[in-house]
C-alpha cells in the first residue's frame, strides 16, 4: 500500500499521515520532518537542507529523492508507506514512478487535502514552527502553487486521486480519508 498525501502546506497532511500509519501500521516518511531532524542534529543533509527550509524553499530534488529512495529500500517499508511532503516537483513524481517501478510497485491512492488558503495561514500561524511566519507561510503557499500543484494535473489521469475536503476536525477528515482507501 503506497499512499502519497497531496496538499498545500498547512491543510494537515502531517497530522493525518500519523493518524494513517499508526492505524494502519504502515511506515510514514515525511521528507519535511527528516529535514528538520537532520537540521537539529547538525549533520551534512541538515546543513545543506537548512537554508531552502527555513526559507520555505524547497530543497534540490536529488537530495530529496535520495532521502525517499534510501528509505524505501529498507525491509520495513515492504508493506508500504505513507509519503508526507513528497513528491512536490515533476522531477519528484517522475523518480518516484521510476522507483516503484523498479521495485514492482505503484501508488495506492494520492490523498489531495484542501483547505481555504486564508484557513491554512491561521492553521499555520498557530502551529508556530520556525518556517511558520506569516511571509514565510505565503512564500511556501506560492512554492506550493507554482511547483507542486501542477501535479495534480500529472495524476489527474492515475484514477488514484481522492480529493478530501480537509475544512473539519481531525477525526472527520480522517473518516473522510479512511471511507476511501481500502486498507
Ligand atoms: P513540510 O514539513 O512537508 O511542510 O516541509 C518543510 C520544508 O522541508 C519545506 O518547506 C521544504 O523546504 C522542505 N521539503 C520537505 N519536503 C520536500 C520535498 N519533497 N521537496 C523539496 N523540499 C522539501
Amino acid at each position: 500500500m503506497i499512499i502519497v498525501m497531496f496538499g498545500a502546506p498547512g491543510v494537515g497532511k502531517g497530522t493525518q499521515a500519523a493518524i494513517l500509519a499508526e492505524r494502519k501500521g504502515i511506515q510514514h516518511l515525511s521528507t519535511g520532518e527528516a529535514f528538520r531532524s537532520a537540521i537539529s542534529a547538525g549533520t551534512e543533509l541538515g546543513k545543506t537542507a537548512q537554508s531552502y527550509v527555513q526559507s520555505g524553499g524547497l530543497v534540490p530534488d536529488d537530495i530529496v529523492t535520495g532521502i525517499v529512495e534510501e528509505a524505501m529500500s529498507k525491509p520495513d517499508y515492504a508493506h508500504g508507506v505513507i509519503l508526507d511532503g513528497f513528491p512536490r516537483t515533476l522531477g519528484q513524481a517522475q523518480a518516484l514512478d521510476a522507483l516503484l517501478e523498479k521495485q514492482g510497485k505503484s501508488i495506492s491512492h494520492i490523498v489531495n487535502i484542501t483547505v481555504d488558503n486564508e484557513e491554512i495561514v491561521k492553521r499555520m500561524l498557530m502551529r508556530g514552527r520556525q518556517d511558520d511566519n506569516e511571509d514565510i507561510i505565503r512564500h511556501r503557499l506560492n512554492v506550493y502553487n507554482e511547483q507542486t500543484a501542477p501535479l495534480l494535473e500529472y495524476y489527474a489521469g492515475s484514477g488514484k486521486m481522492l480529493n478530501i475536503n480537509g475544512d473539519a476536525d481531525i477525526e472527520t477528515v480522517y473518516s473522510r480519508i479512511d471511507d476511501c482507501i481500502s486498507v
